[in-house]
């Protein structure tokens, strides 16, 4: 967190990236924030650059809104019992992520199921993260898993104790569209986000979750549209692109040939607006620390997207479709950032067209709320060029 009085001046960028769809790239070598919330950006000589309580020089790179995870499993700090893994969540920092969004805390250790345990989980789940940011990132967790017996009071209980998400539809015992659709309407009628697991099952114990039942559940999200890791047939990805509003989540622990298909098919029907990422790690497949941006790099090189608007898929959009404070070049978001370059020998002749030819950028820092969360990544390819601190 950062008090009001302090200022922050990025000069010298190179290029700047909004998150915006309709406009991905701004003019201007300079962006200000006050307070940890962006105030302007433009040309340095036409701001007013004084007072600055801290300055970076981003030597040229490319600034872009903090890019953000639509789609992850956390359980309690930065340690996952999925891989027994510490500090996933510092290394995704290191890839360029300063939000993560819970579709669920499923891989707790004897997760509660029965409905005022669940309810107690969500309710310390969104508390823990709340109080605790692992590195500065942004948790958004407190997402539970609805089971049968669940009734209207539950969701306004959880909603007014702060839990603002539900975890993928179909991961507990409520697998049938007409249940889960009543709880969702409820969830929704008390402001929370919802989500499904959309595709084969992801593990041992979990279900299939068809295109009927997504669309009868109606959702906030089509979680992994391009399965978790089993993807639908074609013909029901292209359905659910073709009859939905919600937004279609692509996941790096998903099929990559679906996940083609998905954008295309988004890109036909004009609605690439509604393509958000996630990874949905940790998983089987692991942690994936660099995938939002291997996502971005496989989506535009194969799918044929501008890299420009590629990296909206990882910031801006997600943010429009889940009503996020950050994510979007825009006065009163959050300053979160992600400052990046080409990776050094990688190919093209900017670092968006060397995005567009599959290669990832070199992440040079990560800004949270204004403040300096991470320098040279240690996990992307090395930058050309690196921002420092004046
Ligand atoms: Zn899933």
């Amino acid at each position: 967190m950062t008090s009001p009085a302090e200022k922050l001046v990025i000069r010298n960028i190179g290029q700047l990236l909004t998150g915006k769809i309709e406009a991905p790239i701004a003019d201007g070598d300079c962006v200000i924030a006050e307070g940890g919330r962006i105030t302007a950006w433009g040309y340095a000589a036409d701001m007013d650059t004084d007072g600055a309580t801290t300055e970076i020089d981003a030597n040229g790179v490319t600034l872009a809104p903090g890019l953000i995870d639509s789609h992850v499993h956390p359980v309690v700090g930065d340690y996952t019992p999925r891989q027994q893994q510490l500090h996933w969540i510092d290394s995704t920092l290191h890839g360029g992520v300063t939000t993560l969004i819970s579709a669920g805390e499923v891989h707790m250790p004897g997760r509660p199921k029965d409905i005022v345990g669940l309810k107690a989980m969500a309710i310390a789940a969104q508390r823990w993260y709340e109080n605790f940011r692992p590195s500065g990132v942004k948790v958004m967790a407190g997402a539970p898993v609805i089971e049968h017996g669940m009734v209207e009071e539950d969701f306004r209980q959880l909603a007014e104790s702060g839990v603002k998400l539900l975890g993928e539809v179909g991961l507990g015992t409520v697998k049938d569209g007409r249940t889960a659709k009543q709880m969702v309407d409820w969830a929704r009628k008390y402001g929370m986000q919802s989500t499904i697991h959309t595709g084969g099952p992801s593990i041992p114990g979990s279900g299939l979750i068809d295109a009927d039942m997504v669309m009868e559940t109606g959702t906030d999200v089509i979680g992994h549209i391009n399965g978790g890791h089993s993807a639908l047939p074609d013909d029901q990805i292209i359905c659910l692109c073709e009859s939905c509003k919600a937004a279609f989540e692509i996941v790096h622990n998903g099929n990559e040939r679906a996940a083609i298909l998905t954008v295309n098919t988004a890109r036909e029907l004009d609605k690439l607006d509604q393509v958000i990422l996630g990874t949905d790690g940790p998983a089987g497949s692991g942690v994936q620390p660099l995938g939002i941006l291997r996502m971005i790099a496989m989506l535009s090189s194969l799918g044929n997207v501008p890299a420009e608007i590629a990296f909206c898929f990882g910031n801006g959009n997600t943010a429009r479709q889940r009503e996020l404070d950050t994510g979007l070049l825009e006065p009163g978001m959050a300053a979160d950032f992600v400052l990046m370059d080409q990776a050094q020998h990688a190919p093209g002749a900017t670092m968006l067209e060397s995005v567009q030819l599959g290669n990832l950028p070199g992440v040079g820092m990560t800004v949270i709320d204004g403040v300096i969360r991470s320098e040279r990544s240690r996990n992307t390819p090395p930058a050309t060029r690196l921002p420092f601190v004046i």
